[in-house]
């Protein structure tokens, strides 16, 4: 495991001289101590290198109280800002909908149909709704019949049209479906690919068009490190999407992606995965997070 922060920073400040106050000269040793955690949290490196210019500022002449070790202070400073760059409070996910669209986006092996389940899982036992899943990914038919056990596992039901290769239409479909049967939530599953490309992106912006969504989720696998910031970027610039959704957080990484992703495209948190069942689902918490990060 890497050394945390807190454990980088007393060694640094103790080969340091001056070491009661945070100088300038202390500062930029220890503020590659900084970028070094981060970086090792997968955090990305320009991300890393203008976070650390902020903590620059906020850190500089701050007087140490003496029962305060610079490390400690310094330490604290990063905290906080971690926090407050990740964004406040919660944010809830739109539901005003009649029926509520979400629409589900983001790369094959993200986490989307996983998380598809347990959204409507979490609509059904905490909050009274009646969800329907819709099937739109028509190029695996392994892809749907994983959503139709999915939807089994949770009690939900499940939309598909196994003969029909447009998901635009599906989707439409699903949501005439569930005016019908009366379901107050419909929970759009789409294709991803591998890598981004132009087809898919396209098809999934002709979905959004067409069933106008209240609520657009990118699914992002939190293991992807470095390259999460792109993914994010790219499926922000065609979609727009209201939050992002942070999936895997139960293996060894630091999560440093919620960072990066928070700085770069600007577009909130909404829920972490932490695992494969269906109730491993956590809303999104900054402080929590935060800790995480820096070990
Ligand atoms: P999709 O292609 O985006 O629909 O991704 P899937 O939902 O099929 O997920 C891909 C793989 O990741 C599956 O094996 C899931 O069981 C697994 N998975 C999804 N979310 C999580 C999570 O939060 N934690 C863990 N450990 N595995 C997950």
């Amino acid at each position: 495991m890497f050394e945390n922060l807190s454990e980088r920073l007393d060694r640094s400040f103790k080969l340091l001289k001056g070491e009661g106050k945070i100088t300038e000269i202390n500062v930029a040793e220890t503020l590659k101590d900084v970028r070094k955690a981060l970086l090792d949290a997968d955090v990305n490196y320009k991300v890393a290198k203008s976070f650390t210019d902020t903590v620059k500022e906020k850190a500089l002449g701050q007087n140490v109280l003496t029962s305060v070790k610079p490390s400690q202070l310094m330490v604290k400073i990063v905290h906080d800002e971690l926090a407050s760059l990740m964004g406040g409070t919660a944010i809830d996910i739109n539901l005003a909908g009649s029926p509520a669209i979400i629409l589900m986006s983001g790369l094959q092996g993200s986490g989307k149909t996983t998380f598809s389940g347990k959204l409507a899982n979490m609509l059904k036992t905490k909050r009274n709704k009646k969800p329907l899943l819709a099937a739109c990914d028509v190029y695996r038919p392994a892809a749907i019949e994983q959503l139709r056990v999915v939807g089994e596992q949770v009690g939900v039901p499940v939309y598909m049209e196994l003969e029909n290769k447009n998901p635009v239409e599906i989707a439409m479909n699903a949501i005439r479906e569930a005016r019908a049967k009366g379901n107050d939530v419909v929970i759009v599953d789409t294709a991803g690919r591998l890598a981004i490309d132009e087809q898919m992106m396209k098809e999934i912006a002709a979905i959004k068009s067409a069933i106008q969504p209240d609520e657009t989720l990118f699914v992002v696998d939190s293991m992807t490190g470095q390259d999460a910031v792109n993914t994010a970027k790219e499926f922000n610039e065609r979609l727009n999407f209201d939050g992002v959704v942070l999936t895997k957080l139960d293996g060894d990484t630091r999560g440093g992606a919620a960072l990066s992703i928070r700085t770069v495209v600007d577009k909130p948190i909404k829920f972490v995965g932490t695992g494969e069942k269906m109730d491993a689902l956590d809303t999104f918490h900054p402080e929590r997070m935060a800790d995480r990060i820096l070990g």
